[in-house]
């Protein structure tokens, strides 16, 4: 097969702050990978979750050092990979499998949520995220999001730098907000937290207790994840005790052995395909949540709307969709997932459904036809 890699850039509309830094722009890979007509696409980006961190560059290097080897194989079938791809970092083994499996599925002429059996009607509305700001940043980012979209699932950034009374201010301003959409509207707002590591055992003890008495839903990470597996699941076990509401694991849950490992002390994971590798390790780790009683979230990083549009092939086994990076983003060039309401759709075209932007960075990988579509 024909193996090509490229970079593209990607530029928030509204930069993210979360507890590590402020993210505005990011530099993405492109893997496409073309055989006997068809071609395959996959996204991978570096990523930081505190312990462990991958750049874009080292990424691209891995997959530079691949490409050779890949040019002599074809690409099915996808289990005569994993010994190839076992050795790759995860968001370079993410690349590899999303453009795979976008070749297969295009082979097929079916979306993956198809192949797989999924029901693309089982879909729950997406959250949109908040990141850390002052209390009146923080809400007229709120009003910007309801001005795109009708969002009545709210996830806010906290473990600020500037303590846990900021951190409360927040929550008590967002949640006055919601109510008061929720009057306007008829319609209920949720409100998700993400420390995303941001607190100490005790700043974590005294805020979730308090985070359920504020009507939140979940509460994300809440300390920071740990490289020794075992001190990492007895974090989680000492604060599940004290916990009322859901706890998720986001940066401590990576592969399908995290969800085994911590499913006795959480109640939820956060599956993002960087982490995972890509959407054939998420797909059993979504399917092994559930079995194991975990709730799943899928989530993202600063990813474009195909990374986000692959994972949203998983959508119908998630219970709390986290894919609106690609809603903040100025120079997307791959056009979005379908979104009706805030509930996000699996993308009903071949492989992981999701088009290049007819005018977009990417345009010369659109085919003939749709340079007549509407502009993004
Ligand atoms: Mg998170």
């Amino acid at each position: 097969m024909r193996c090509a890699l490229r970079r593209f850039s990607l530029t928030k509309a509204v930069p993210l702050a979360i507890s590590r830094g402020t993210t505005a722009t990011v530099e993405h890979l492109l893997l496409s990978v073309e055989h006997e007509g068809v071609t395959g696409w996959g996204e991978t980006g570096g990523f930081d979750t505190g312990h462990r961190s991958f750049t874009t560059g080292s990424i691209a290097a891995e997959l530079e050092a691949l490409l050779p080897t890949l040019e002599t194989l074809v690409p099915e079938p996808r289990q005569a990979f994993d010994s190839l791809l076992a050795p790759l970092s995860p968001p370079a083994r993410c690349a590899v499998d999303l453009a795979l499996l976008d070749w297969w599925g295009k082979r097929l002429d079916q979306p993956l949520g198809r192949l797989w059996g999924l029901d693309h009607r089982a879909v729950v509305p997406t959250s949109v995220t908040l990141g850390l700001g002052t209390v009146e940043a923080v809400l007229e980012r709120l009003e910007l999001w309801w001005r795109q979209l009708p969002a009545t699932r709210i996830k806010l950034k906290l473990g600020s730098p500037a303590g846990l009374d900021h951190d409360r201010a927040l929550v008590e301003a967002v949640r006055g907000a919601l109510a008061r959409q929720a009057d306007r509207t008829g319609v209920a707002c949720e409100l998700q937290v993400d420390a995303n590591g941001g607190w100490d055992r005790d700043g974590a003890r005294a805020m979730v207790g308090w985070l359920g008495e504020q009507g939140v839903v979940l509460v994300e990470q809440p300390l920071p994840p740990q490289a020794d597996p075992d001190a990492d699941c007895a974090a989680f076990a000492d604060l599940e005790l004290d916990c009322p509401i859901p706890l998720v694991a986001d940066e401590s849950c990576w592969d399908l052995s995290d969800v085994v490992r911590l499913a006795p002390f959480v109640d939820g994971v956060n599956i993002k395909l960087l982490k995972s590798g890509g959407l054939s390790e998420a797909l059993l780790m979504a399917c092994t949540a559930r079995r194991l009683g975990l709730a799943v979230m899928v989530g993202c990083y600063s990813d474009s709307a195909l990374l986000n549009g692959s994972a949203a092939q998983l959508l119908p086994l998630v219970d709390w969709p986290d894919l609106d990076s690609h809603l903040n983003l100025l120079d997307d060039p791959f056009l979005p997932p379908p979104l009706i309401q805030d509930v996000l759709q699996p993308g009903r075209s071949a492989g992981v459904g999701v088009l290049p932007c007819p005018n977009g960075s990417l345009a010369d990988l659109s085919p003939p036809t749709l340079l007549s579509t509407s502009p993004c």
